[in-house]
């Protein structure tokens, strides 16, 4: 079942390629706010063909309506796992990633989707819903995305090349990535929204962005142009995969940041456990070929528990298959000396 993951990654090397930077890569680098590209709600309306663009009620207020319009979003430099490139942008087997939506376009790779669960999780523990209106996008959707926006005749707005060909946007039409370059196209990339999927998404917006302005880093993501807030893609799985920083409750020294909520401990993940955190932890072991749990499932059964042991048993901690704090913190050193060693 797991072949052609197993046969795909045949590198022992598992390193992160550098991505270009933004510059005509997946958006155009614009600063704050200037971007008329988008509709007057600041959404993409046609981001993702694969789902709905969510309804989006009036901006509540002129501070910039909650859109975080004065807000600066740290951009990073993005790597992806070679693995990934190996594949293609666009081209990547549903097979080898973790669909952690449920909406057509929810599939990422399974670096990416841990670190989506634990950012939504994070999200969660501060009270916020976190979703998304896409993330995979084939080649092909790409090719169609940038045909619905762009043409051939000189439309005097913002022009790309693609195959030698000059493309101007057309009016009205939100920028899209030259086909093969978007990094909706490496699974690696998020179009957050709160509150549900399909209709029910609504935009990213006040206060969850200024929240997010500090999580989402921490979590292994950053922004890639100010003007997209709801775009977020994997920097690097080092922060992603890292635990949570150890609440010592018991020796703490006196709180000096009282304004960041704690950040309650990844979850022990055993046998009988269900949901995200799972499949993404099975992602990991298939990736890794750590056992042979199949197909993540979000299921913690005896194949799982038989791949933990074996993570556990690579990463020299207690084989007991139960994935609890050390299992993580071994794992989370385990992937930052990957991240770090190319
Ligand atoms: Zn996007």
């Amino acid at each position: 079942m797991t072949d052609q993951i197993t046969t795909s990654r045949a590198d022992e090397d598992d390193t992160w390629v550098e991505l270009p930077g933004s510059e005509d890569f997946e958006h155009d680098g614009e600063p704050v706010g200037s971007d008329d590209d988008l509709d007057e709600l600041g959404y993409d309306p046609g981001d993702d063909p694969a789902s709905q663009p969510p309804p989006v009620p009036p901006p509540p207020a002129p501070d910039g309506g909650g859109r975080g319009d004065n807000l600066k979003f740290p951009v990073s430099k993005a790597a992806i796992p070679s693995w990934v490139q190996q594949h293609g942008n666009g081209e990547i087997p549903l097979d080898a990633m973790i669909k952690v939506a449920p909406i057509s376009s929810g599939y990422l790779v399974p670096e990416a989707a841990a670190a989506w669960r634990n950012l939504q999780n994070a999200a969660s523990a501060a009270g916020f819903t976190l979703t998304m209106t896409g993330a995979y996008r084939t080649y092909d959707q790409q090719k169609s995305l940038f045909a619905d926006r762009y043409t051939t005749s000189d439309t005097g707005r913002k022009s790309k090349v693609w195959n030698g060909t000059t493309y101007w946007l057309k009016a009205g039409m939100a920028m899209a990535a030259v086909p093969g370059t978007s990094n909706h196209g490496w699974g690696c990339a998020v179009d957050a929204a709160l509150g549900g999927y399909g209709n029910a998404a609504e935009p990213v917006r006040e206060p969850f962005l200024s929240w997010a302005l500090t999580e989402a880093r921490r979590h292994g993501w950053s922004w890639e142009v100010q003007s997209e807030p709801w775009h977020l893609r994997l920097v690097s799985f080092e922060s992603a995969a890292a635990p949570e920083p150890a609440v010592t409750s018991e020796s703490a020294e006196p709180a000096t940041t009282p304004q960041q909520p704690p950040v309650p401990p990844p979850p022990t993940l055993k046998r009988g456990d269900k949901g995200g955190q799972v499949a993404a932890l099975q992602g990991i072991c298939t990736l890794f070929r750590w056992g042979d749990c199949g197909r993540s499932d979000g299921t913690f059964g005896p194949r799982t528990e038989d791949a933990v042991k074996a993570m556990q048993g690579a990463l020299g901690v207690d084989a007991d298959g139960r994935y609890g704090p050390k299992s993580s913190a071994a794992l989370g050193a385990f992937m930052t000396a990957m991240a770090t060693s190319r």
